[in-house]
């Protein structure tokens, strides 16, 4: 959906919108869309500020993707809302000037006639909510480094041994601290 420039300078744009799975591009994120993905909001270009635009809403959809422990599905509902402000792109600072902006400034997004697709925007903060580390439950166990089973399913009783590089690099260090 297009949120047309020339349409906000008669009214504002309310939208309210429905994608199935598989209608949002978010492949290069690793994460796939298992439930419907709905939005709804306003899109407003606000008087007085030489064509900022402000669009605010509220989205609410589910992803999936593998759990970084034990390769298994991990899901995350997400609900968030989002208010974003875009100038127009003639506006854009100069990279001289990009190194001045300070940090509230750089939340500012930019926009190009006919305007914005909502679809980017909605793209852009779901994928935000997604945390850095993907796991199917913060108890996962993961993977067993030995035999490769996947400890939450089954305690393979395998034996660990404290004997990885890991764990002598940490020695070393107790040794050259003494
Ligand atoms: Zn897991
Ligand atoms: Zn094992």
């Amino acid at each position: 959906m297009l949120l047309s420039i020339k349409e906000m300078e008669v009214r504002k744009l309310p939208f309210a919108e429905t994608w199935k799975p598989g209608e949002l591009d978010l492949s290069d994120s690793g994460a796939t869309q298992t439930g419907p993905l709905v939005a709804k909001g306003l899109a407003e270009l606000l008087p007085h500020t030489g064509g900022e635009v402000r669009v605010k809403g509220q989205v609410e959809t589910t992803l999936e993707t593998e759990c970084d422990r034990c390769l298994g599905r991990a899901t995350f509902p997400i609900d968030t809302p989002f208010d974003l402000f875009y100038k127009p792109i003639e506006s854009a600072p100069t990279h001289e000037e990009e190194v001045a902006i300070d940090e509230g400034e750089a939340e500012m997004g930019f926009y190009e006639l006919p305007g914005l697709v909502l679809e980017d925007i909605l793209r852009e903060q779901v994928l935000l909510q997604l945390p850095m580390q993907r796991v199917c439950s913060d108890a996962c166990k993961g993977i067993c480094p030995v035999c490769g089973g996947n400890r939450n399913e089954t305690d393979c009783h395998c034996e660990v041994h404290p004997g990885d590089d890991r764990w002598n690099s940490l020695k070393n260090l107790h040794i050259e601290l003494q």
